[in-house]
């Protein structure tokens, strides 16, 4: 295995908000439009870079996120913070753009049994489509490519490195914002990682690379200082860990916002982020989705909150202090 390197402290790491779009869009309750957008407002003010807001798919398909233009029109844009919506069509990227979105998010699966099953099309058909939503976008909105599944396929398995890059060329060729590799079921391991991710930033020096883990069998972190070794410095995640995957029912969601923004400053890494909003944000979710969520940080509170001693301490300390004596 080849050595890891991890950036030196004090490195920025972004981590982009996917909860409002990742998150809720497999959760059977529809979140009211006016708690989605106080907690957009809510995050915005947190630091966060980017903020997936909504998708612009059909309401049929996902009713959760059946009210993307009401959410967009009603938040706050808060300056520095992009605002991003999900996008798989020519429609959808009209209504993005009637919305004022500052990037689409276009998603194409580097397994082809995975892309049919999400979108109904072959991936050679998807990849048509995505360059038709690009010309029609360029120069009106930022552009990100999400390449799914390039970890791993929960129907096919083993994904080849060669079908995810050669996605991923051809979309840093029509010089598209950013890509993002997505381990849309959580299968990828930190070595796996490793062996796909480094060298990628050397390979598109003009795009923007993110990563997108899920923590669905508990890798994600982990995968993410992977990522961090690779020289990638992007990643998104979802606030109290929300969202799942359809395949995969009753798996844990993507990696968990306020616990990979506490391993980074725990680790001296910059998010520009400020912890403590971010946990109270957090703590809204429960309550939103009805369920508990997989969040850890926001139960046990950041590694520096320093607990009271036991109130017996005085005892505890005075009797071992004793044994020490009669041993002396
Ligand atoms: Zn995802």
């Amino acid at each position: 295995m080849s050595t890891w390197n991890l950036p030196q402290r004090g490195q920025r790491v972004h981590i982009q908000e996917v909860v409002m779009r990742d998150g809720l869009q497999i959760e059977p309750i529809f979140v009211p439009t006016e708690d989605k957008v106080a907690l957009i407002n809510e995050l915005s003010r947190t630091g966060l870079p980017k903020i997936e807001v909504s998708s612009f798919i059909s309401a049929k398909a996902v009713p959760a996120l059946r009210d993307a233009e009401a959410v967009f029109q009603a938040i706050d844009r808060v300056p520095g913070v992009a605002y991003a919506a999900l996008v798989l069509n020519i429609r959808g990227a009209e209504r993005a753009l009637e919305c004022k979105v500052d990037e689409i998010n276009l998603v194409v699966s580097a397994s082809e049994t995975h892309n049919l099953v999400n979108t109904r099309m072959t991936r050679r058909q998807s990849r048509r489509a995505l360059r038709e939503i690009i010309a029609m976008a360029r120069g009106r909105m930022a552009i990100n490519v999400s390449v799914s599944t390039a970890f791993g396929c929960p129907m096919e398995g083993e994904v080849e490195p060669g079908e995810v890059l050669d996605i991923a060329d051809e979309f840093a060729a029509l010089q598209v914002d950013g890509i993002t590799l997505c381990d849309t079921t959580g299968m990828a391991n930190p070595a796996q990682v490793h062996g796909l991710c480094a060298g990628l930033a050397q390979r598109w020096p003009k795009t923007r690379l993110a990563l997108h883990f899920h923590n669905t069998r508990g890798m994600g972190l982990a995968n993410v200082l992977a990522g961090l070794a690779s020289g990638i410095h992007h990643f998104d995640a979802s606030l109290a860990g929300l969202g799942g995957c359809p395949f995969a029912p009753g798996a844990t969601g993507n990696i968990c916002t306020e616990d990979a923004v506490h391993m980074l400053q725990s680790m001296g890494y910059d998010t520009g982020i400020d912890l403590d909003r971010l946990l109270a944000c957090s703590k809204q979710i429960p309550e939103l989705v009805h369920h508990g969520v997989p969040g850890q940080v926001v139960h046990a509170g950041p590694w520096n909150t320093r607990h009271r001693v036991p109130s017996d301490f005085e005892a505890i300390r005075t009797r071992a202090l004793e044994r020490d004596a009669q041993q002396a």
